[in-house]
């Protein structure tokens, strides 16, 4: 008979109680012991729930308080050495690495593979040792013991070597500590059948990226290190794409006991993967979706689980989700202010450990007794795929009837920068901001009230045009040349338009972790998306209203929309975001319409969605600028396009960037000196250019002066024809002090950068 597992857990809480926990500890409203009881109280309740759904086979260990992947960095003592304050305790000492303290900088962070999930990147040192460090272990002994309490034998986590070290920097070639690091992980194991554990389970996603035969080589030797005489299981976890057979002709070399892959992401290595078992190992299918919201095709799920029983038996296969359920909310039933038929179609952590459990009976029987079992599932699968909802014929056949020339613009870049010169008549070095101004306390009150219906439509709607003539206000004040109006109506730049968008459904509870102590509720975009009508016109007239300055009209691409949501899985991704960028192309149409001259459409996560593996890569990137120009294309040459992209790293992107399009990009750039531009240079870029010279990430206030050289820094590298000036991104996290007296310093290092060159003249 097959088995069940599940390969992690979320740990947020269900109603963020790991959040406040933190943050009360933090702020020093309550002791240690307070956040242990609470992060144990989690613990115990995703346990139960598990053995409640009878899953074989549970996780312990994979909690953490911020980050698991800090933990087992810890718990081989990497340590940044600015980060071991004897002093602290070392719970202190574990969030100084988190959150940092004054002129100590917190470890950096970054995205988790192409989840929206970041962990803190471990600082290995020039010759770095690894010792096990027990009171780190104790937080694996410590859970099995726990789970033991509950009458549950855990299967400890951890994150792998060879994962561990590729997300690690500080050492030119990570890979070459692997073997050191594995005699460590082979103490830990030893350590773990100790304290009773019978497997354990190794993440290793790192597997799936396009590794070298040089990484594979010491993957195989570190991995026979840590297995030789191992005195329990070891289970090979991977997921989020599927592994190479260079890569599976090394694991089936391997004395394991269980491979783990993803046959969500990557139901097309199945028969490679049973091909290269390693001899007697069970295999762990991920069938039931770790990443996504919707309720599992089990009929689809089932046929993958036979395709293994048949090659290799029941009791060899382990039925699991993906990847762990880390990624997905809590409970989809708590979601009563969804309608019934949405809400049957989802399944959250919850629904998938009934799944699960689902599964695995349904394969031990077949034929009436099978579709007993399976009737309601079936229901739901069918209302999903036969719903008007996921199927709005208007915007399919819109879809549907785009030609090639439907994604260009009419006229070619230069010319539009003609008549855009022409209408506009901005002087050089053009100064803007990003979007956002401070989303003050007052903004998130006013929003807060407004939706416990203690401030009427009216009120709230008054207090919002106060907010954006502050804001005109200010920038005029200021003397900046292209304004915005602030934001102050949204209070998430995905969530303003899925609210406002047919196909968008948004959950009460449906929160999952984005690090540490922060979570985010992504939008469920669950059908055939449309717009009902303008979305930003209003806000936009309003702000050109009270100046003569040009206002920029403010846009979410559709790249970005997708990929902040939890998007429907039964089409390509690429249709839902041409749904998504047709609505958009008619938002700018409308401000075209009302009279906006510029128009931003911004796309912070177009570099987010770049699949993990290269050979996906062209693919999704020749959709994804695709879909943005679609955006754009009938906007007339007298408009001007901007686009905003909130990372630094375009050496690889140059081109695709040029693709896009846009009039103006503005990019994230301060922390760099500019290097970064080289790539603008070498490729000889042909629009304009805002490289971000304000970092907004940080409180500090640049200076006039190191403004203006990072700007005369950018001067060598574009004409300054082509630049203009502007922060890294928008200012909503920011203070209203902080940000002013940084625009101003912003201002005043474009005044001085024009004289010079009039100087020069
Ligand atoms: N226009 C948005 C803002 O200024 C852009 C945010 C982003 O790039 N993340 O807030
Ligand atoms: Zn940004």
């Amino acid at each position: 008979m097959a088995r069940t597992a599940v390969l992690g857990f979320p740990r947020i809480g269900p109603d963020r109680e790991l959040k406040l926990a933190l943050e009360r500890f933090w702020t020093g409203r309550v002791q240690a012991d307070e956040l242990r009881d609470t992060a144990s109280r989690l613990r115990t309740q995703r346990l139960k729930a598990g053995q409640l759904a009878g899953i074989d086979v549970l996780p312990v260990g994979d909690f953490a308080y911020y980050d698991h992947v800090l933990d087992v960095a810890e718990l081989f003592g990497i340590v940044a050495a600015r980060h071991r304050d004897s002093d602290a305790t070392d719970l202190q000492r574990h969030f100084l690495a988190c959150r940092g303290a004054a002129g100590i900088a917190p470890l950096e962070m970054t995205k988790w593979f192409d989840t929206n999930y970041h962990y803190l990147v471990p600082e290995l040192s020039e010759g770095q040792r690894f010792t096990v460090v027990a009171d780190s272990l104790a937080k694996w002994t410590s859970h099995l013991h726990e789970a033991r309490e509950l009458g549950i034998q855990g299967r400890p986590v951890l994150v792998g070597p060879l994962t561990l070290l590729t997300l690690s920097k500080g050492v030119a070639d990570p890979v070459s500590v692997l073997e050191p690091l594995s005699v460590a992980y082979a103490e830990v194991l030893s350590a773990l059948a100790g304290a009773g554990a019978r497997e354990v389970q190794l993440d290793e996603p790192a597997l799936v990226l396009d590794q070298s035969s040089t990484a594979l080589d010491a993957f195989e030797h570190a991995y026979r290190t840590l297995l030789d005489d191992a005195r329990v299981e070891v289970s090979l976890t991977t997921y989020f794409a599927g592994i190479d057979q260079a890569a599976l002709e090394r694991i089936q070399m391997l004395p394991l006991a269980e491979l783990h892959v993803d046959l969500v992401r990557a139901p097309e290595q199945l028969d490679c993967v049973l091909a290269h078992l390693p001899d007697g190992a069970r295999l762990s299918a991920g069938v039931v979706d770790g990443r996504n919201v919707w309720a599992t095709d089990l009929d689809r799920a089932l046929d993958r689980l036979e395709r293994v029983v048949a090659r290799i038996g029941s009791d060899r296969l382990t039925v699991a989700p993906s990847c762990s359920l880390l990624h997905v909310p809590y409970a989809a039933k708590r979601e009563q202010a969804l309608d019934d038929e949405l809400r049957s179609w989802l399944a959250f952590g919850d629904e998938k450990l009934g799944e699960l459990g689902l599964l695995k009976t349904a394969l031990e029987v077949s034929g009436g007794e099978r579709d007993a079992l399976l009737a309601d599932h079936r229901a739901r699968i069918a209302s999903r795929r036969a719903s008007s909802r996921t199927n709005d014929e208007r915007v399919r056949a819109r879809a549907a009837a785009l030609t090639p020339g439907d994604y260009d613009r009419k006229m070619p870049l230069a010319e539009r920068h003609h008549a855009q010169s022409e209408r506009l008549q901005l002087p050089e070095l053009p100064t803007t901001t990003i979007g956002s101004f401070p989303q003050t306390t007052e903004i998130r009150e006013a929003r807060r009230k407004r939706r416990a219906g203690e401030l009427s439509e009216g009120d709230y709607l008054s207090f919002l045009q106060d907010q954006v003539e502050t804001v005109i206000a200010a920038q005029e004040r200021l003397g900046l040349d292209v304004l915005v109006h602030g934001e102050p109506e949204r209070n998430d730049m995905v969530e303003y338009f899925g609210e406002q968008l047919e196909g968008f459904a948004f959950s009460q509870f449906g929160w999952v972790q984005s690090y540490g102590s922060r979570a985010v509720k992504p939008p469920i975009l669950y059908g055939d998306v449309s717009r009902r009508g303008p979305m930003t016109v209003d806000w936009w007239r309003y702000a050109q209203s009270l100046t003569k300055r040009p206002v920029k009209g403010m846009l979410t691409g559709p790249v970005t929309i997708l990929q902040w949501s939890f998007v429907r899985d039964d089409q390509p991704r690429q249709e839902t975001c041409l749904q998504i960028a047709l609505a958009i192309a008619d938002e700018v149409g409308d401000l075209e319409d009302a009279g906006a001259a510029i128009i931003q459409i911004d796309e912070a996560a177009l570099r987010e969605g770049l699949p993990l593996k290269r050979s996906d890569q062209p693919d999704y990137v020749r959709w994804a600028i695709d879909c943005f120009r679609l955006t754009a294309a009938d906007a007339s040459a007298e408009t001007q396009i901007h686009t905003h992209m909130c990372y630094s790293d375009f050496g690889e992107m140059i081109e695709e960037i040029a693709r896009l399009d846009a009039d103006v990009v503005s990019i994230e750039a301060s922390r760099s000196d500019m290097v970064l531009l080289e790539a603008f240079r070498d490729f000889a870029y042909p629009g304009q250019i805002g490289p971000g010279v304000y970092d907004i990430h940080s409180p500090r206030v640049p200076s006039v002066e190191e403004l203006e050289s990072l700007l005369t820094l950018a001067e060598e590298r574009i004409p300054r024809s082509q630049l203009w000036v502007n922060p890294d991104c928008g200012l909503k996290t920011r203070d209203w002090p902080e940000a002013t007296a940084a625009l101003e310093n912003l201002v005043q290092a474009a005044h001085n950068r024009r004289a010079a060159v009039a100087s020069l003249r």
